[in-house]
């Protein structure tokens, strides 16, 4: 029998036309709704368990809460948005944005809130789902948009249940409550609690930063955009276009070079950077001191604040750098017998990032479970899919490029890939399609090595790191992932009927 070439496109029958479920009404399902019908699919459903998009921009709401990529980067590409108001726009306004681009595309149409997906099962040609509620629905494709930063991680203290006052974490704020006059305090010292401290340091009446790891600290200045720019952009859509990619390159080339090579002379600079703010803005050579890591720039994400330090110097902040005993009903015991007296506790103590799509129950090819194709860990070829789960393509999955950089760039690339994979469903040349064990073990082996290069495994811990240590994040540059993700190899995956 003739071998029938997979990329010949003569062979094209009518095109099938897919059904698509997308998983969660964040950034990247927003964004899957919009392409998968420029692309002809239209009989497509977002399942979204809130009952409201925009994912971790609707999540995320402590004050303070900001992109810390800049705006003209962090937006979609069909979407140039002239109006951002400052280099580094408030979360708010992120959640406007998407609002005003699924409203603009009419993405709600297809987007069914309230529903909690529970189970997947492929049953040999096609995805069976389940909700919470009991709603069952069926699909020829499944696209987990399900985000990353999503579980919120609870700290293992003793006593955290006892607290007296009021426990929050930074993505379960209540905005309801006023810290005005009150005892504020807030465990971690990432990027959330970077932002929270400079903007509730002045209302509240003390506010205690319990530190266990010093976190480096890159300035950044965040001009607003004045009306004159803002008029600019709106006339000159080039303007905005070329601005999106003046930032863009300096990422992918600049911030992603340096990242991937712990010995780069970007690291180098980076690092400068960060010791000189360090220094120039901390006057107390003490508390100077114990601000600063003992590890490497960059080693865990990089924080970028334009205000911490000033926040963290303000008369009524306190860094508290004994480790934490335990909490009780009136505040924070901390190892050398103090209590810390507070009204409030903030959990800025990041999230489980090693979730993905879960805890939905994932069943594929013989019965296969998600746990089970992660027991060891989370893994993904090319951060997209994994052997056993036909036709289930993740946004933002395992083993992507993660931290400073944009999602919303990184979904774009990796929507453009699963494209092509779906034409080859929609053109017939395959029922279903699945990456290879061997690709995935071939690509895996690859990364773990590439990822010990980086600065991310130069000796800190981190949320970058799996159960061995090793950075779980994409080890190349960002151009390397574009590269990578132009277009599939079919050779790694299984087309069937
Ligand atoms: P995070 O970076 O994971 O930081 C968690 C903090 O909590 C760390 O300082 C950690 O200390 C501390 N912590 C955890 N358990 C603790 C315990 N038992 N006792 C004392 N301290 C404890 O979390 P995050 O600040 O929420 O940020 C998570 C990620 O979200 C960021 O890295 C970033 O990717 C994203 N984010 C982005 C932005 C943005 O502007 N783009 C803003 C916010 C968040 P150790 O360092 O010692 O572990």
């Amino acid at each position: 029998m003739e071998a029938v070439d997979p990329l010949d496109i003569s062979i094209l029958r009518d095109l099938r036309d897919l059904r698509v479920i997308v998983i969660g009404a964040g950034m990247a399902g927003i964004l899957s709704v919009i392409r998968l019908r420029e692309i002809g699919l239209s009989d497509v459903t977002v399942y979204e368990k809130a009952d409201r998009l925009g994912g971790t921009w609707r999540e995320n709401r402590y004050p303070g809460v900001a992109c810390d990529v800049p705006s003209h980067l962090y937006s979609y590409s069909f979407a140039p948005n002239p109006e951002w108001t400052h280099r580094f726009s408030p979360g708010p306004e992120i959640q406007q944005y998407l609002e005003a681009v699924a409203a603009e595309h009419d993405v709600e149409r297809d987007v069914v809130y309230g529903e909690e997906v529970t189970d997947l099962r492929w049953d040999g040609a096609r995805w069976q789902l389940r909700t919470a509620s009991g709603l069952t629905d069926e699909a020829d494709v499944v696209i987990a948009a399900t985000g990353v930063l999503h579980h919120p991680s609870y700290p293992a203290i003793d006593g955290l249940g006892d607290f007296a006052g009021v426990t929050m974490h930074t993505a379960r704020w209540d905005e309801g409550l006023s810290l005005a006059g009150l005892r504020v305090g807030i465990i971690g010292t990432g990027s959330s609690a970077v932002q929270t401290v400079p903007t509730i340091v002045d209302e509240v009446a003390s506010l205690s930063l319990f530190q266990r790891t010093a976190q480096w600290v890159m300035p950044a200045d965040n001009p607003a955009y004045t009306e004159d720019e803002k008029a600019a952009f709106r006339n000159d859509p080039g303007l905005l276009r070329s601005l999106h990619d003046e930032i863009s390159e300096l990422f992918s080339n600049g911030f992603s070079n340096a990242v991937v090579d712990a010995d780069s002379e970007g690291m180098k600079l980076i690092e400068a950077a960060c010791l000189a703010n360090l220094v120039d803005s901390v006057a107390d050579p003490d508390l100077r001191d114990r601000l600063r890591p003992d590890y490497r720039a960059g080693c865990k994400r990089l924080v970028i604040s334009p205000n911490f330090y000033e926040g963290i110097q303000r008369p009524n902040a306190e860094l508290v750098t004994e480790a934490i005993e335990g909490i009780e009903p009136g505040g924070v015991r901390t190892a050398d017998g103090r209590l810390h007296g507070l009204d409030v506790l903030v959990l800025a103590t990041g999230f489980r990032v090693d979730r993905f799509l879960r805890p939905i129950d994932v069943t594929g090819v013989d019965g296969l479970s998600l746990d089970e194709a992660w027991s060891q860990r989370p893994s993904a070829y090319l951060s997209i899919s994994t052997p056993g789960f036909p036709n289930l393509f993740m946004l933002n999955g395992p083993n992507g490029p993660v931290g400073n950089f944009s999602l919303i760039e990184v979904a774009e690339v990796q929507f453009g890939y699963i494209a092509q994979l779906l034409d080859l469903l929609r053109d017939g040349r395959a029922g279903s399609v699945c990456v290879t064990s061997a690709a995935t073990a071939e690509f895996e082996d690859e990364r773990t090595i590439q990822a010990g290069n980086t600065v991310w495994a130069t000796g800190c811990n981190s949320w970058y790191l799996d159960d061995r240590g090793v950075p779980m994040a994409w080890p190349w540059n960002f151009q390397e992932y574009r590269n990578r993700l132009a277009a599939p190899d079919l050779e790694h995956y299984l087309l069937a009927d």
